[in-house]
């Protein structure tokens, strides 16, 4: 199974507009993070989770073939403000599946209403077929079968997703203890570090961090990461062993 990170930045994408800040300046393109994203895929199943405003970007640079399903983690605009950008793959497939909570498939109603109209929809419009995700009922795609991971950011519910040995989770504050229970025995897991100061629903670095000594998988990525945290190498460089920065356009493999 292979994990491609199509962006690990945070919300507003690093450099940031107009920021005079010097890693928004850094010539290392491990330095440039997209809206967080990820791809995972063997050579039957071929997932997505979160689709933000880098989507079309990150969908042409990866040179994604197809797309079984696209998985929400929540609703906020860097996790699902490129949805209008899956036409493509509807041209070529049909219908996408979407996995999501059901108060974020309400949201996404209210904001892409265009894309759920029953009645003369326009053609053309992307197309979808919804799944609800439900706390601890783990559901398929292709040959996967996928538990849902329930966290917290700040006060809204997230999903995070584990498929085989490998936990993708973002975006989260808090994470209860039944909630652990399902992260053991990870070979590879993904958590949200945003930078060194508190965040009122994100991680910080030694926030992640500790949630790593807890979890003890295998390998740990840090996403989500803001051009606070500083340069990739240098932050990089004093990280426990084990533990790694991503960077967009990193692609890890996986044995199941
Ligand atoms: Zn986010």
């Amino acid at each position: 199974m292979k994990v491609y990170f199509l962006g690990t930045g945070t919300s507003q994408g690093i450099p940031v507009i107009g920021s005079q800040h010097p890693v928004c300046f850094s010539s290392d393109a491990k330095d440039k993070r997209l809206r967080v994203s990820v791809w995972v895929y063997d050579e039957q199943n071929s997932v997505v989770i979160d689709c933000g405003p880098d989507f079309r970007q990150q969908m042409l640079r990866a040179q994604c073939p197809k797309i079984d399903a696209l998985l929400f983690t929540h609703e906020h605009a860097d996790h699902t403000a490129g949805l209008d950008d899956i036409r493509p793959f509807n041209f070529k497939q049909g219908d996408i599946p979407i996995f999501a909570h059901a108060r974020v498939l309400a949201n996404l109603k209210k904001r892409f209403d265009y894309i759920f109209e029953t009645e003369n929809k326009y053609p053309g419009a992307p197309s979808v077929v919804e799944h609800v995700v439900v706390q601890n009922i783990p559901f398929t795609v292709g040959t996967w079968s996928i538990v849902p991971i329930q966290a917290w950011h700040g006060t809204l519910q997230v999903f995070g997703y584990r498929i085989h040995n490998f936990a993708y989770l973002t975006d989260v504050s808090f994470i209860e203890t039944s909630e652990i229970e399902k992260l053991k025995g990870l070979k590879v897991l993904v958590i949200n570090a945003l930078r060194e100061e508190k965040h009122h629903s994100h991680f910080s670095l030694q926030e992640a961090l500790d949630f790593v000594t807890l979890i003890q998988p295998e390998k740990c990525y840090l996403t989500h990461i803001s051009h606070s945290l500083g340069f990739h190498e240098e932050v990089q460089s004093r990280l426990p062993k084990g533990v790694s920065l991503a960077y967009d356009n990193l692609e890890i493999s996986i044995e199941l």
